[in-house]
C-alpha cells in the first residue's frame, strides 16, 4: 500500500525545541502524523502523513463509550554519526496485532505498521534529538471510531502514529525508586486484558497509582487478581529481582505485558551467564528473601526508562531497602549495554537494531 504525504505549510512547521536536556516526556509532538483507516467491506486504506491536527469525530464514536483502543510505544534513537535507529520495532507491530485480536479489532499487516513508522520518522528526522539520552518516542495506536451508541466492534478505525521529542530520563544519574505492592485493588485477571496494550488497563490503574503517590511512593507493583499473592508487574515495566547470579522475573500468560525490553532484559542476561527464571513470585518469600539478603537487586524494564533501579519495596506495614538502596552491578550493566546499543556505542549482536533510511 502506498502511503501518501500530504505537503505542510510553512505555517504548519512548528518551533523545534531549543533545550533538547529539557524535554517533557509526552507533551511535544512533531510537525506531522501517520493516519490509515480501516472499513467494514474494504479493510485497509487511504494511508497518508498528513499535519499533526486534532481529530474530528462524533460524540457517539465507540471509542467514547466502550474504550476499544490499543496503543504501542518504542523509540528512535540518533546515532553520533546522524543516522536513526529504532530498537526491534517488528516485536511492537506483533504485540500491537496481539492486543487488537484481544479486542476484536483489524489485524494491522506488519510490513504496513513498520513502513509507516520509518516513513514517518524519516520525514520528521530534523526532529529527533542527538542529545545524551534523548529520544524521539513513537506512539502508534488504533481507535474504534464508527459513531453508534451499542456495545460491538466497530466497522470503522483509525490508525494513527504520532512522533513526541523526549529528554533523557535520567539526566543526573540512576535514581533507585520506592514502591508499593498494591493489595487492594487488582490491575488484571485470568481471562481478562492485561496483555493487551489497551487503555482501559491504564484507567484502572489510575486509583491506586494516586494512592501511592500520596503516600510517597514512585510506582505500585501489582498482584495477580485471584489470590493478591504473586507478583505481577509495575505501571509501565515489567519486575525483576536478582538472587546473585540468576535473575527471576514472572510469566507471561495472560495477565501481564509481554515487554520488549522484558525479552531483551531475559536475553542479555543469558548471554553474561546469568541463570535466568520466568516463574511465580510469592509476595510473602519475595518479603523474607529481601530481608535475608538473598535478593540483592530489583529493578523495572520498560521503553520509557529502560531500566528503572527499585531501591525500597513496602507490601502492607513492611518496608525493606533492596540492596542497601542503591543501584545493583547488574541493574547498571544491563543498562548500560541495552542504552548502548540503542545509541549504537555497543555492538549490536543480536540483531535488535533497524536502521532508518
Ligand atoms: C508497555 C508496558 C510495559 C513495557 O513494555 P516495553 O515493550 O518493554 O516497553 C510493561 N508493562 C505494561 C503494563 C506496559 O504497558
Amino acid at each position: 500500500m502506498e502511503i501518501q504525504v500530504l505537503p505542510l505549510s510553512e505555517a504548519d512547521k512548528k518551533p523545534k525545541f531549543t533545550d533538547e536536556t529539557n524535554l517533557v516526556f509526552g507533551r511535544t509532538f512533531t510537525d506531522r502524523m501517520l493516519l490509515i483507516e480501516w472499513k467494514a467491506g474494504t479493510g485497509w486504506g487511504d494511508a497518508r502523513i498528513k499535519k499533526y491536527e486534532p481529530f474530528v469525530l462524533e460524540p457517539a464514536a465507540l471509542v467514547f463509550h466502550y474504550a476499544q483502543e490499543i496503543f504501542e510505544g518504542l523509540k528512535a534513537y540518533r546515532w553520533e554519526d546522524g543516522s536513526i535507529a529504532l530498537f526491534r520495532p517488528e516485536m511492537n507491530a506483533r504485540r500491537f496485532n496481539h492486543s487488537a485480536d484481544r479486542l476484536c479489532m483489524p489485524e494491522m499487516p506488519e510490513e504496513l505498521f513498520l513502513k509507516g513508522i520509518e516513513q514517518l520518522v524519516s520525514l520528521e528526522r530534523d526532529w529527533v534529538p542527538g542529545a545524551v539520552g534523548t529520544s524521539l518516542y513513537i506512539r502508534p495506536a488504533m481507535i474504534a471510531v464508527e459513531p453508534v451508541v451499542g456495545v460491538k466492534p466497530s466497522d470503522h478505525y483509525y490508525f494513527f502514529v504520532i512522533l513526541s521529542p523526549v529528554g533523557a530520563y535520567y539526566p543526573k544519574g540512576f535514581k533507585p525508586v520506592r514502591i508499593m505492592v498494591e493489595d487492594e485493588y487488582v490491575r488484571a485477571a485470568p481471562g481478562g486484558t492485561g496483555e493487551a496494550k489497551t487503555g482501559g488497563n491504564y484507567a484502572s490503574s489510575l486509583k491506586a497509582g494516586l494512592k501511592a503517590k500520596k503516600k510517597g511512593f514512585d510506582q505500585v507493583l501489582w498482584l495477580d487478581g485471584v489470590e493478591k499473592r504473586y507478583v505481577e508487574e509495575v505501571g509501565a515495566m515489567n519486575m525483576f529481582f536478582a538472587y546473585g547470579n540468576k535473575v527471576v522475573t514472572a510469566p507471561i500468560g495472560g495477565t501481564i505485558l509481554n515487554g520488549v525490553t522484558r525479552d531483551s532484559v531475559l536475553q542479555l542476561s543469558r548471554s553474561l551467564g546469568f541463570e535466568v527464571e520466568e516463574r511465580k513470585i510469592d509476595i510473602h518469600d519475595l518479603m523474607r528473601d529481601i530481608e535475608s539478603g538473598k535478593v540483592t537487586e530489583a529493578f523495572g524494564s520498560g521503553t520509557a526508562a529502560v531500566i528503572t533501579p527499585v531501591g525500597e519495596l513496602c507490601y502492607k506495614d513492611d518496608c525493606l531497602e533492596i540492596g542497601g538502596g542503591g543501584v545493583g552491578a547488574l541493574t547498571q550493566k544491563l543498562y548500560d549495554t541495552l542504552t548502548g546499543i540503542q545509541w549504537g556505542k555497543v555492538a549490536d549482536t543480536f540483531g535488535w537494531i533497524k536502521k532508518i533510511s
